[in-house]
C-alpha cells in the first residue's frame, strides 16, 4: 500500500488526505472542480501550518507532506492507486455511480473504501464487480483530531481486506473499531436520533437553541451542544443520515424533524455554508 486516492475534498476528504499524507502515503485528492480541490488543500495547509507554529512540525516537514498530495479532477486517476477512500456527499446514487466507475478504472487488487456515515456498504459494493474488496472506513470529524474509525464489513467483504484496512487505520494513528453493516452503524445510530430530538425540542418551542445546547453541555458533560454539533457535521449530512435510518429500519422513531428539512432546503447547512442553527463568520 503506497498510493491512496481520496474522493471529495470537503471537510472529511481533506482531513483524510491530510492524515494519510502525514503517515507517509502518496495521495491523489479528487473533487469535481479544481477550485474544490484547492479549497481542500488550503485547509490542509492551514492545519499543518498551525502545527508548525506550535513546533509540532517543521516548515520542511509541512512542505513534504503537502508535496505528497496530488490534485485531481478525474476518476481516471484511480488507475495507479492501491486504495480509494471515497468521501463525496452522503447520497447513495452519487456513491454507487462513483464506485461503478472506480471498478472500471482501478486495478483489480485495489480496495475501494467509503467514508459513508450511514449508507449500506453492501449496497455500495453491489455496484461493483469486486464486492469482496469494498469496505466502510468511517472517520470522525475533524479527522486530524478524532481517533476513532468505524470499519464496516459489507456482506461480502474479504477477511484480508478487513485486515489491510485495520492495519492502515493504525498506521495513520487512528483506533479501528469493527462494526457490522446496519443503517447508521454504531456512531450515527446513537448520535443522530439525539441530534434530531434536539431539533424537535427547538421546533416545538421547548427551549431556545442556546438553552438546549447549554443543558446538554452542563447536564451531560458533552463538550459541544447537539445543535452546534449538527452545524459542525453539516445539516445536509444529518438529514441524509436520518433518512437512511428511517428508510433502513422502517421505524417512525427515526423520522427527520421538519425543521431540519426546512434548513437544508434553505441552504442553511451549518458551519460550512456560514449559517445553520447559528451564524458563522
Ligand atoms: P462536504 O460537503 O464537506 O464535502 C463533500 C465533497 O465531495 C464536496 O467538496 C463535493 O464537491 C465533493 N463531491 C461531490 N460529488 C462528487 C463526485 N461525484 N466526485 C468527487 N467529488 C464529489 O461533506 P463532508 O462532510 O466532507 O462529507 C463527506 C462524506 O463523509 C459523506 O458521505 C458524509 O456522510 C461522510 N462523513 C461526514 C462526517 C461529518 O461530520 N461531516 C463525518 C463522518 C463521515
Amino acid at each position: 500500500m503506497q498510493k491512496i486516492m481520496v474522493i471529495g475534498a470537503g471537510q472529511m476528504g481533506s482531513g483524510i488526505a491530510q492524515v494519510c499524507a502525514q503517515a507517509g502515503y502518496s495521495i491523489v485528492l479528487n473533487d469535481l472542480k479544481t477550485e474544490f480541490v484547492e479549497r481542500g488543500l488550503a485547509v490542509i495547509n492551514k492545519n499543518l501550518s498551525r502545527q508548525v507554529d506550535k513546533n509540532k512540525l517543521t516548515a520542511e516537514q509541512r512542505d513534504e507532506i503537502l508535496a505528497r498530495i496530488t490534485p485531481s479532477t478525474t476518476l481516471q486517476d484511480a488507475e495507479g492507486v492501491d486504495l480509494v477512500i471515497e468521501a463525496a456527499v452522503e447520497n447513495m446514487e452519487i456513491k454507487t455511480k462513483i464506485f461503478a466507475q472506480l471498478d472500471e478504472i482501478a486495478p483489480k487488487q485495489t480496495i475501494l473504501a467509503s467514508n459513508t456515515s450511514s449508507l449500506p456498504i453492501t449496497e455500495i459494493a453491489a455496484a461493483t464487480n469486486r464486492p469482496e474488496k469494498v469496505i466502510g472506513m468511517h472517520f470522525m470529524n475533524p479527522v486530524p483530531v478524532m481517533k476513532l474509525v468505524e470499519i464496516i464489513r459489507g456482506l461480502a467483504t474479504a477477511d484480508e481486506v478487513y485486515q489491510t484496512i485495520e492495519d492502515i487505520t493504525k498506521k495513520i494513528g487512528k483506533v479501528p473499531v469493527e462494526v457490522e453493516d446496519f443503517p447508521g452503524f454504531v456512531a450515527n445510530r446513537i448520535l443522530m436520533p439525539m441530534i434530531n430530538e434536539a431539533i424537535y425540542t427547538l421546533y416545538e418551542g421547548v427551549a431556545t437553541k442556546e438553552s438546549i445546547d447549554e443543558v446538554m453541555k452542563l447536564g451531560m458533560n458533552h463538550p459541544m451542544g447537539p445543535l452546534t454539533l449538527a452545524d459542525f457535521i453539516g445539516l445536509d449530512t444529518c438529514l441524509y443520515i436520518m433518512e437512511t435510518l428511517y428508510e433502513g429500519f422502517g421505524d417512525p422513531k427515526y423520522r427527520p424533524c421538519p425543521l431540519l428539512r426546512k434548513y437544508v432546503k434553505a441552504g442553511w447547512l451549518g458551519k460550512k455554508s456560514g449559517r445553520g442553527f447559528y451564524v458563522y463568520e
